[in-house]
């Protein structure tokens, strides 16, 4: 599991608050991750590689495939459980949280499984279009804050048209890639804020990319919630670990009680 933001020197891009990177690894490693909650954004789940089995407090039963996109918008709080399953070799993958705007971060939960992801081409790039639009490419997922996420396949060179306004990053997640004239080793997270015109990518490989409005509402985000106060964080906690969430049928079983809250007030930033 590679980290990329929250970071010391990165917080977020846009309302992406929460960047994870995960394989290729052997399938016999696997990944299995009990219930837990998430509560106050938006889980994103785009896999490469390998299957996933996705259960929630809502009923969904999912089986999350490569190319397609898993969307669960947690609003006041929704919990989840995810196997990976065989079927193949690896499994490679990413996971990313989107904070909910403050008008919305209550809502009620629900979850949405979107296959029909639309492409575009720029140059020698294939642009798969998860979240937001790209060129003519809108993806029909619900999202509650100006923002892009998409997969890129890298064969060549080519640009893409970015919006000034927004700032935008590149994750490496297999191959060799150059982007607006840096190197960009795997795994490594190329940053712009707002004023770039284009993403001039060359090379050969595979890379998410993700762009946003700067996201101006200070959050506090801690374990898998995000509110505003220490307050906010301390309910959301006890709801948890008091099993006020309904229970999920799945075939992990058990789940993963919320840690101590640090000997400090949490501060939003
Ligand atoms: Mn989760």
């Amino acid at each position: 599991m590679k980290r990329s933001i929250p970071h010391a020197r990165l917080r977020k891009i846009g309302a992406w608050v929460f960047v994870d990177h995960f394989g290729p690894t052997e399938q016999v490693e696997g990944m299995t991750v009990a219930a837990h909650p998430h509560t106050g954004l938006q889980t994103v789940t785009w896999l490469f590689d390998g299957e996933i089995d996705h259960r929630d407090s809502l009923g969904t039963a999912q089986r999350v495939t490569p190319g397609s996109l898993n969307l669960m918008t947690a609003g006041s709080g929704v919990s989840h459980s995810e196997r990976s399953l065989a079927g193949s070799n690896t499994l490679h993958a990413v996971q990313l949280w989107i904070a909910l705007p403050d008008e919305v971060r209550h809502m009620k939960p629900i979850f949405e499984h979107v296959s029909a992801i639309p492409r575009e081409f720029f140059g020698n790039i294939e642009a798969h279009v998860f979240v937001g639009t790209l060129g003519a490419a809108a993806s029909p997922a619900t999202i509650y804050s100006p923002l892009l996420g998409a997969q890129i396949m890298v064969n060549g060179t080519g640009s893409i048209p970015l919006n000034p306004q927004w700032e935008y990053g590149v994750l490496n997640v297999g191959g060799s890639l150059n982007v607006n004239g840096e190197d960009l080793a795997g795994d490594s997270l190329w940053f712009s804020e707002p004023g770039l015109t284009s993403l001039d990518i060359a090379g050969r490989g595979k890379a998410i990319v993700l762009g946003g409005e700067p996201f101006t509402e200070p959050i506090v985000m801690w374990w898998n919630f995000i509110g505003r106060t220490h307050d906010d964080i301390v309910h959301m906690r006890s709801d948890w670990n008091l099993h006020t969430y309904p229970p999920i049928a799945d075939r992990v079983g058990g789940w993963i009680p919320a840690p101590d809250l640090p000997n400090v007030t949490l501060t939003a930033r």
